[in-house]
C-alpha cells in the first residue's frame, strides 16, 4: 500500500496532464494516511462527468467510539446516521469551485430527517467508513494537481476528523442514538398493546412549508385526548405519554384546515425513526403501514381487484386485472391489493386523495344506478371485512363522507390542531341520522393469489441507465413515476430501488418465485450483509427503502409482466 506522501507526489506529477491520467489514483490506491485509508473506487472520466467515488476508512483505534453506541443493529444505524450528518456538513463546508465542471466540489448523500440504513457511513467493531464524492479538479481538461492535493490531503483529513469521538459532543450523540432506539422500542410494542400507531405528547407534526421537512415554528404541540392517552415504556426516557391509535377502523374527522392531513402524513412517515429536532421523533406507526390513494393513469399488471371491482362494462376480468391506464377507483383498488400481497397491516387513506366512487355510494346513487351497472363495491362496505378477515387496520381522514361513522371503531375529531376522541358522540349521530344506504354484498379477500414477476420484464431495457430523483426513477429506457408514493423519505431510497429492481430481476425472479417471497429473500440478504450487498455497490448514496416502496416502483414499471403463482 502506498502512503499519503506518495499520493502527494503522484498528484504533483499528474499536474497539467490530460484528465484521464487521474485514473492512476484508482490503480495505485488505496493510500494510507496517519489516521485512515483513502480509497478511490471510481475515478470520473472527465471534469463534467458525475464525480469520483471515494471512501475513507478510520480504524477504531483512531475514532474510539464507545462500543455501547453500536451494540445492536438499531443503535448502529442511528450512530451511522449521526456520523454521516456530521461528516456531510463538514465536507460540504469545504466544497468550492476549483476549475471547470464539477472541479473542487464534494458531494454527499441528501439526508432527510428520517434515520435510515445508508451506504454513506458504516461502523464495525474494527473501523468507521465514510463514502462520498469528489469532483477532481481540472482547468481546460488538464489536471490541476495542486488543487487536488488541497482537496485530498487537506480537506478530506479535516472532514474525516469530525467523526472521531473526541471531536463529537457526547450528549448530542447519545441523545441521537437513544432517541432512535426509543422510537424503535415503541414500534416493537405496538402489536402487544393492540395499537397501530403512537404519537407522543408534545410532538410537532406540521412542517414549515409544503416543500420543507423542517418543523413549523410556533406550531401547536400534539396533545393526546384523555380517552386515547396511554403510557409506553422506553429504554432511555422511561414512560412516555401519548395517543395510541387502536387496531381496527379509525376515522379522523374535522373541519377543513384543522390538521387532519398533517396528522395522517406524520403517521405515514412514522414508519421511520426521525433525528432529534424533527418534532416527530416519537411519532411511531406500525412498520407495515401503507398510504393508499387514487392514482389514475398508472399501469396495473395482473392484480386481483375483484373484492372491490367486478363486471367492468368491457368484460375485463378483474380477478387478474391489467391495464396501461387505470382509473381513479381501479388504481386505488390495485394499490390496496398490491400492498396486501406483500404484507401491509395498516392502510392510510385521505379523502382528498381518494376516488369518491371508491369510497362511497349513497342511497340516491344506489337507487338511480342499479347494482348490476355499478362495478364498484365501495370501501365503506369492505373496510370492516378487511379487518375481520385479514386483520388489516385502516386510518381514514374524512371531512365529507359521514357514512363511514357506521363502520368506525375509533373516531378522532381534529379541532384547531387538537385531537378529541368522539366515538360516543359519533354513535349518537349514527342513531339520530341513519344513512339509508343499502349495504352492498361483501366480497372475500381470502382468495387473493400471489404473482410471480417474469425476470425479463424487469431487467432494464434500452440504455442500462438508472437515474433517481425523489419522486422519479429512470430505469433503463423506462420512467417510473413515484410522485404519488408518499412514503419515500429521500432520494437515496429511490436510487436504491433502481439498483434493487435490477438485482431482483437478475437473481431473485424466475417466473415461479412470487413477489412476496422474493422480497423476503432480498431483505434477508440486506439484513445479513448490508444494503451494499443488495445494491451491489460501495458508493455512498444509497438509502434503504421499505419493501412497500420497492414493490410500488416495480408495480409501476410499465414493462412488468407476471405469471400466477403455480404452487
Ligand atoms: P386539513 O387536512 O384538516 O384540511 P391540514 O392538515 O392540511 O388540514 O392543515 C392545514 C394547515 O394547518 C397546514 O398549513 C398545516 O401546516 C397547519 N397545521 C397543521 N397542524 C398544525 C399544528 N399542530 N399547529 C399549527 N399549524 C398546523
Ligand atoms: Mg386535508
Amino acid at each position: 500500500m502506498r502512503s499519503h506522501q506518495h499520493l502527494a507526489s503522484l498528484l504533483n506529477s499528474l499536474d497539467g496532464r490530460g484528465y484521464k491520467a487521474y485514473r492512476e489514483l484508482e490503480e495505485k490506491g488505496p493510500f494510507s494516511f496517519p489516521d485512515f485509508l483513502l480509497f478511490f473506487d471510481h475515478v470520473q472520466g472527465d471534469p463534467f462527468a458525475p464525480p469520483s467515488h471515494l471512501r475513507v476508512r478510520l480504524p477504531q483505534s483512531v475514532v474510539r467510539l464507545p462500543s455501547p453506541l453500536f451494540s445492536n443493529r438499531v443503535r448502529r444505524i442511528a450512530l451511522e446516521d449521526f456520523l454521516a450528518r456530521k461528516f456531510s456538513s463538514a465536507l460540504e463546508g469545504l466544497s468550492r469551485r476549483r476549475g471547470i465542471g464539477g472541479s473542487g466540489f464534494f458531494r454527499t448523500i441528501e439526508l432527510s430527517p428520517a434515520v435510515l440504513e445508508r451506504t454513506a457511513c458504516r461502523v464495525t467493531p474494527e473501523w468507521v467508513e465514510l463514502r462520498f464524492f469528489a469532483g477532481l479538479p481540472a482547468e481546460g481538461r488538464r489536471i490541476r494537481g495542486g488543487e487536488a492535493r488541497e482537496m485530498l490531503l487537506g480537506d478530506v483529513p479535516q472532514a474525516a476528523q469530525v467523526v472521531c469521538y473526541g471531536s463529537l459532543n457526547p450528549r448530542e450523540l447519545n441523545r441521537h442514538v437513544d432517541t432512535v432506539e426509543d422510537a424503535q422500542a415503541i414500534q416493537a410494542q405496538l402489536e402487544s398493546l393492540g395499537l397501530v400507531a403512537f404519537l407522543a405528547e408534545g410532538s410537532i407534526l406540521p412542517r414549515e412549508s409544503g416543500i420543507s421537512e423542517l418543523p413549523l415554528k410556533r406550531a401547536i404541540p400534539f396533545t393526546p385526548p384523555a380517552s386515547l392517552a396511554l403510557e409506553v415504556e422506553t429504554p432511555h426516557r422511561g414512560k412516555i405519554r401519548g395517543m395510541g391509535i387502536p387496531r381496527g377502523v379509525t376515522l379522523i374527522v374535522g373541519g377543513g384546515y384543522h390538521g387532519k392531513s398533517t396528522l395522517l402524513r406524520s403517521l405515514a412517515l412514522g414508519v421511520y425513526p426521525h433525528a432529534p429536532g424533527d418534532g416527530r421523533e416519537l411519532v411511531v406507526a406500525h412498520p407495515a403501514t401503507v398510504f393508499i390513494r387514487a392514482e389514475d393513469g398508472r399501469a396495473v399488471e395482473m392484480t386481483d381487484i375483484s373484492p372491490f371491482i367486478s363486471d367492468l362494462p368491457d368484460g375485463t376480468n378483474t380477478r387478474s386485472f391489467s391495464t396501461p391506464n387505470a382509473s381513479g377507483s381501479t388504481s386505488q383498488a390495485a394499490n390496496i391489493v398490491e400492498a396486501l400481497e406483500i404484507g401491509a397491516k395498516v392502510l392510510l387513506f385521505d379523502e382528498d386523495t381518494s376516488a369518491t366512487n371508491f369510497l362511497i355510494r349513497d342511497r340516491r346513487m344506489q337507487a338511480l344506478v342499479q347494482k348490476e351497472r355499478e362495478p364498484i363495491t365501495p370501501l365503506v362496505d369492505q373496510i370492516q371485512q378487511l379487518f375481520q378477515e385479514k386483520g388489516i387496520s385502516s386510518i381514514l381522514v374524512m371531512g365529507g363522507s359521514g357514512d363511514y361513522l357506521d363502520v368506525a371503531d375509533t373516531v378522532i375529531l381534529m379541532d384547531r390542531y387538537r385531537p378529541f376522541e368522539v366515538g360516543s358522540k359519533a354513535k349518537e349521530v349514527v342513531a339520530k341520522f341513519p344513512t339509508f344506504r343499502l349495504h352492498e354484498a361483501l366480497r372475500s379477500f381470502s382468495s387473493l393469489s400471489p404473482r410471480c414477476p417474469l425476470p425479463e420484464s424487469v431487467k432494464p431495457r434500452g440504455r442500462p441507465k438508472i437515474k433517481a430523483e425523489k419522486d422519479w426513477l429512470v430505469y433503463g429506457g423506462e420512467e417510473i413515476d413515484l410522485t404519488r408514493i408518499h412514503q419515500v423519505a429521500e432520494v437515496g431510497q429511490v436510487r436504491a430501488i433502481g439498483a434493487l429492481l435490477q438485482h431482483l430481476a437478475e437473481h431473485f425472479f424466475n417466473g415461479r418465485q412470487c413477489l412476496a417471497k422474493a422480497l423476503d429473500e432480498l431483505e434477508e440478504l440486506i439484513d445479513e450483509r448490508g444494503l451494499e450487498a443488495g445494491v451491489r455497490s460501495l458508493s455512498g448514496d444509497f438509502s434503504r427503502p421499505r419493501r412497500f416502496e420497492l414493490a410500488a416502483a416495480l408495480n409501476r414499471l410499465r414493462t412488468l409482466r407476471c405469471r400466477p403463482d403455480g404452487n
